[in-house]
C-alpha cells in the first residue's frame, strides 16, 4: 500500500483506541488502523487522523447531457458539468467504470488532475451550464470535495445532483442534503443477498437513503440495471416497483436499463439483457401505478418517451440523449396534467 500525504482531513470520523479511527461517511462505518485505508480505498488513517486522499483530484470533468445520468425529469434537455474522483465503497461485478471506481483498491494509486471546487464551478459557469453532476464513481467517497463544490455552486445559482448507490450514512446525508437538488439512486436489486454477493454492500441503508431524500424533497429518480440471472425476476421487479410507489411516490421515475456483459468488470460471461425482460419490468412498473417508467440503453424504444400519465399522449420524445418536448411549461399540451418536470 502506498502512503499518500492526506490533503484534507475527513469530515465524518471518530477516534478509537490505539490511534484507530472509524469513518462515518458511509454505511460500512469502516474501523481503520493507522496506515490503512477503508473499503473504498480513498480514505486513510494517518497517525490517528482520517484523510480523504481524493480532495481536489478530479479523474473526470466532462460536459454531458443530463439525460445521460439518467435524469429525465430534472432540467430536461440541458447539459451538466460532470465530475468524479477515483474510488467507490461498492465493488459491483457489473461496474462499467471499474477502471476508475476500483483503481485505488487494485493498485493503491490515486489518479486525477488537480482541480479545485472553485475551478469546477467556474468551468460550469463559463460553459453556461445550469448544474453540476457528481457521478461516474460514488460521490459519497469524495464527500468533502463534492460538498465544497456544492456550496460554491449554490452561491452561483447552479443546481447540484448526485448519481449515487445511496449507501451514504445518515450523518453524511444530513450535511449534503441542504445543497442537493436531485439524485439518481441505483436500486440495484431487492434482496440483501444480491447486494452482498454482487456489490459488497447492503440493501437496507439504500432504502433508508431513498426515503430520507424524499422527506427532504430532493428530486429522486431510481435506476435498476437488469442483469440476466442475477436480478431479473418478476419478484425483484415487483418489489422495486412497489417500494417506489409506496415509499417514494408514483411520480418518482424508474429507469430500467440494459446490462452489457462486454463492458462489465467481472460479468463478461453473461449475455446482454433481452429487450423482452426490460419490457416485462416496464409493464410491472406501470402495473404497480408508477407514472413514469423508462427503459434505457436500448435507443429507439417507445418506453424511453414520456407519456402524459392522465391522457396518455406522448409529451417528450427521446432518441438516445436527444429529446423533443411537446409539453407546455411542464404540463400536458392536451389535457394540462402536470408532468413532474423540474425546469429551472
Ligand atoms: S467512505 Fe465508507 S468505505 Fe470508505 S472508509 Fe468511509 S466507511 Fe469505509
Amino acid at each position: 500500500m502506498y502512503i499518500i500525504k492526506g490533503v484534507k482531513e475527513a469530515l465524518l470520523y471518530k477516534k478509537l483506541e490505539g490511534r484507530a479511527v472509524q469513518c462515518r461517511n458511509c454505511a460500512h462505518y469502516c474501523a481503520i488502523l493507522p496506515g490503512k485505508r477503508g473499503i473504498c480505498g480513498v480514505r486513510e488513517n494517518q497517525d490517528g487522523k482520517l484523510y480523504s486522499l481524493v480532495y481536489g483530484k478530479a479523474i473526470a470533468c466532462h460536459i454531458d447531457p443530463i439525460e445521460k445520468k439518467p435524469f429525465f425529469h430534472f432540467l430536461p434537455g440541458t447539459y451538466s458539468l460532470s465530475v468524479a474522483t477515483v474510488g467507490c465503497n461498492f465493488a459491483c461485478r457489473n461496474c462499467q467504470n471499474w477502471d476508475i471506481s476500483q483503481s485505488p483498491k487494485l493498485n493503491g494509486t490515486i489518479a486525477g488532475e488537480n482541480l479545485s471546487p472553485k475551478e469546477i464551478v467556474k468551468r460550469a459557469k463559463e460553459n453556461g451550464l445550469p448544474s453540476i453532476s457528481y457521478t461516474y464513481t460514488e460521490p459519497t467517497v469524495f464527500l468533502e470535495y463534492a460538498l465544497e463544490t456544492m456550496k460554491l455552486a449554490k452561491k452561483e445559482g447552479l443546481k447540484n445532483n448526485w448519481v449515487t448507490n445511496g449507501f451514504l450514512s445518515k450523518e453524511a446525508f444530513e450535511i449534503v442534503a441542504p445543497y442537493l437538488d436531485a439524485a439518481n439512486v441505483d436500486l440495484k436489486g431487492f434482496t440483501e443477498d444480491f447486494y452482498r454477493e454482487n456489490c459488497g454492500g447492503r440493501l437496507k441503508p439504500v432504502l433508508e437513503t431513498l426515503k430520507r431524500m424524499k422527506e427532504k424533497k430532493i428530486w429522486v429518480e431510481v435506476t435498476t440495471l437488469v442483469i440476466p440471472t442475477l436480478n431479473d425476476t418478476e419478484d425483484t421487479f415487483r418489489g422495486i416497483a412497489n417500494f417506489i410507489k409506496n415509499e417514494l411516490g408514483p411520480e418518482t421515475p424508474w429507469h430500467i436499463t440494459q446490462f452489457s456483459g462486454g463492458i462489465s468488470w467481472k460479468l463478461q460471461h453473461l449475455p446482454d439483457t433481452p429487450v423482452e425482460t426490460l419490457e416485462k419490468a416496464y409493464r410491472i412498473g406501470k402495473g404497480a401505478g408508477l407514472k413514469y417508467v423508462y427503459t434505457g440503453n436500448v435507443p429507439g424504444l417507445d418506453s424511453e418517451d414520456t407519456f402524459c400519465p392522465k391522457c396518455g399522449v406522448k409529451m417528450i420524445d427521446r432518441m438516445g440523449y436527444q429529446i423533443t418536448r411537446y409539453d407546455k411549461n411542464g404540463k400536458c399540451a392536451r389535457c394540462g396534467q402536470d408532468l413532474d418536470l423540474i425546469l429551472d
